[in-house]
Order: C-alpha cells, then sequence, then structure tokens
C-alpha cells in the first residue's frame, strides 16, 4: 500500500476547479508510462524514443498527484498510457488508489488498456474496485490486427477480454475508424460486441504526433460516414446515455448493445469538456489538441505539503482553453500537435 500522503485542508485548498467558460473539471486522465509493447500504426512510429526513467514519476508520486485532484473534485480516474498494464508495479498504484472508490471520494477508478496483459491482471484490478475498462480493438481479423498494431497477436487480446469479462469487468471495445483498414469490418464488429455484450465505441483519428508523412489523410474515416454504413444494417436509435468521456451513443436495437461515436473532426465536443490529462513526467495538458501545459512535478517535488501543487493545478485550470484546433484535410496533413497520443493516453 502506498502510505497517504499529508494533505491541505482549507476550504480554499479542496473548492472545486472551474475552468474560465464556466465548465467544472472532475475527470483526471493518467498516462502512468509512455512506452508500450504494440506499436499502433495511427498512435506510434515504429521506432519511437521513450523516455528517461529518471524523468518519470514513481507511483507513489502519481498517487500524491491523482489523490490531490480527488481532493479538488476529481470524480473519475482513467490510467492510461502508452500501455498502463506494463508499467512495473502499476497493480500497487491501481489498489492504492482503490481506496478513494472505497471512502467514496471517487465515483470511477478505469482504464484504458490495449489488452495484452490483461490475462494477468484482470481479476486483480476488480478486486482494487475497478468495474469497467475500455479495450482497444480495431479489427477481429488476426492478420489486420497484426498489420496495425505491427507487433500484436490477437488471440492474446481475445483471451486477455474473456479473462476480464470471467473476473466480472464492463467491457467497452474502442476502435480506431480506419480508411480502408477496417471500414469493411464494422459491421462484423458490432454484431460480435452485441454477442459479447459489450459496449463499442468508434473513434476518428486525430492528428497527433508525427507517424510520416501523408498518413493521416489515408487513415482519416469520418465517422459520419461509418455511422451512414451502419444505418444499413442495423436500427440505431438515439440514446443520451453518457460515461463522462465525449462519446455521444446509439442504442442498436437488434443487439439491445450501445454504439458510440466521438468524433473530434466532424462534430466539435469540446463545449462539455470536463477533463484534463497528465502525463507520467507530471506535465499536466489542460486540451488534447493543444501544447499549452503546466509542470505538476516542479511543486510535487519541493514540498511535501501539498499547496504548492495544488496553487499550481489552479493555475493550470485558469488557463484551459476553448477547444482543439483539430483538422485533417489535403491541406493539414501533418500533426495538430507534435505530441503523439501515448503521451497522454487519448
Ligand atoms: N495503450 C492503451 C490502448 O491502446 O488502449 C491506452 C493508450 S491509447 C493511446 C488510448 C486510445 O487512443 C486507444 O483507444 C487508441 O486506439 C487511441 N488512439 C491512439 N492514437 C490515436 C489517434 N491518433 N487518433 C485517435 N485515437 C487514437
Ligand atoms: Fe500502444 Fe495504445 Fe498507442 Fe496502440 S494505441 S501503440 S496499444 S499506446
Amino acid at each position: 500500500m502506498i502510505d497517504p500522503v499529508s494533505e491541505a485542508q482549507s476550504p480554499a485548498a479542496t473548492a472545486p476547479l472551474i475552468d474560465p467558460f464556466g465548465r467544472k473539471v472532475e475527470y483526471l486522465r493518467v498516462s502512468v508510462t509512455d512506452r508500450c509493447d504494440l506499436r499502433c500504426v495511427y498512435c506510434m512510429a515504429e521506432d519511437m524514443s521513450f523516455l528517461p526513467k529518471a524523468e518519470v514519476l514513481t507511483l507513489e508520486e502519481l498517487d500524491r498527484l491523482c489523490s490531490a485532484f480527488v481532493k479538488l473534485g476529481t470524480r473519475k480516474l482513467r490510467l492510461t498510457g502508452g500501455e498502463p498494464l506494463v508499467r512495473r508495479d502499476v497493480m500497487r498504484l491501481i489498489r492504492s488508489l482503490g481506496r478513494h472508490i472505497q471512502s467514496g471520494d471517487l465515483d470511477e477508478l478505469t482504464l484504458t488498456t490495449n489488452g495484452t496483459m490483461l490475462f494477468k491482471h484482470a481479476a486483480g484490478l476488480y478486486e482494487a474496485g475497478v468495474r469497467r475498462i475500455n479495450v482497444s480493438l480495431d479489427t477481429l481479423d488476426p492478420h489486420k490486427f497484426q498489420a496495425i498494431t505491427r507487433w500484436g497477436k490477437l488471440d492474446k487480446i481475445l483471451g486477455g477480454i474473456q479473462a476480464a469479462k470471467d473476473a466480472g469487468l464492463k467491457i467497452k471495445i474502442n476502435t480506431v475508424a480506419l480508411k480502408g483498414v477496417n471500414d469493411d469490418e464494422v459491421h462484423r464488429l458490432v454484431a460480435w460486441c452485441g454477442e459479447q455484450g459489450f459496449d463499442l465505441t468508434f473513434i476518428e483519428v486525430m492528428p497527433m504526433g508525427d507517424i510520416g508523412e501523408g498518413a493521416r489523410m489515408d487513415q482519416y474515416w469520418p465517422l459520419t460516414m461509418l455511422k451512414a454504413e451502419l444505418q444499413k444494417r442495423w436500427t440505431l436509435t438515439e440514446s443520451d446515455h453518457r460515461t463522462g468521456g465525449p462519446a455521444r451513443y446509439v442504442r442498436v436495437e437488434e443487439t439491445g448493445q450501445r454504439v458510440g461515436f466521438i468524433t473530434p473532426l466532424t462534430h466539435n465536443f469540446c463545449e462539455s469538456c470536463n477533463r484534463v490529462r497528465l502525463t507520467c513526467t507530471g506535465t499536466l495538458y489542460m486540451c488534447l489538441g493543444q501544447e499549452d501545459a503546466a509542470d505538476l512535478r516542479t511543486p510535487l517535488r519541493i514540498s511535501d505539503e501539498d499547496g504548492p501543487l495544488i496553487d499550481a493545478v489552479r493555475e493550470a485550470i485558469t488557463r484551459k482553453p476553448k477547444g482543439h484546433d483539430f483538422i485533417i484535410d489535403r491541406r493539414h496533413q501533418g500533426p495538430a500537435v507534435g505530441r503523439h497520443m501515448s503521451v497522454t493516453g487519448g
């Protein structure tokens, strides 16, 4: 168990985080590592250089940062990466953060994973208080899976998903819509998720990080087109279901499951943004699609008291921008931001 840290108690220190546009910030996504055991073509270049270990926050520091956010009103915490489950001893952090679920200070502790390590950790996640996870899976075809992830084996992921199901975790599948890659598989994915009892969210590919000349334009498949394709075969009923994230959902009447659409390009959802993102070096990004960031590692390390850290978080929230400026078209094929998705975890 990671030791609880000293905690600032004054009312000012615990007042909720409200940004200049009146949005309450109560969802923190934490990239616990920038490393990953896969190299998905839309996310990373094959040959990536990762952060030196010395720059990465310890598990204790990550715990302290997350706990400070919980004190400032964060109700939902999502661990991501890179691949969160490849970080050494990450289960120790997850078990420790589970105390905020037990105390009722946090509504949800969850993670986004590529599924490679679920066979090992699914039961432990449930025991720690995790109830739902997102698993990224873009195809059910083993050859395509290997081509998309460069290194992955589909069987291992499907085994991990089964282990998660057996452990009692509710699963949502995340699928990035990729033109010419999985556009012929969307019906199969909807049917499979229906059989398995999983919700499914499609994501538009976002222009983050350099992945090679022209590649984004080749990959980008607007979800307006994907939805039109789904409507040829499925009865989609609009739903007001929300999970605290940006997805908009429909219910597939034939399967009873939900399908979500995350559409940063075709429909901007920034007006309801309630989240910020922390990297494994303690850098806070107030928007996924902007470069501005705040260093929380320095205030974290200068004092064992949370005062300087909380001041730095509050100052950062005053800089949360109105929205992102993602565009992918013939004139805008380069990245909107230089960092890869694996830095902030999507
Ligand atoms: N490794 C974990 C995984 O793959 O689930 C967590 C980190 S990954 C960066 C989080 C999510 O971002 C995944 O669902 C992935 O498909 C998505 N993603 C990565 N790069 C993306 C991009 N350029 N555009 C849209 N989604 C992206
Ligand atoms: Fe790794 Fe996830 Fe990025 Fe794929 S999407 S390379 S699994 S971090």
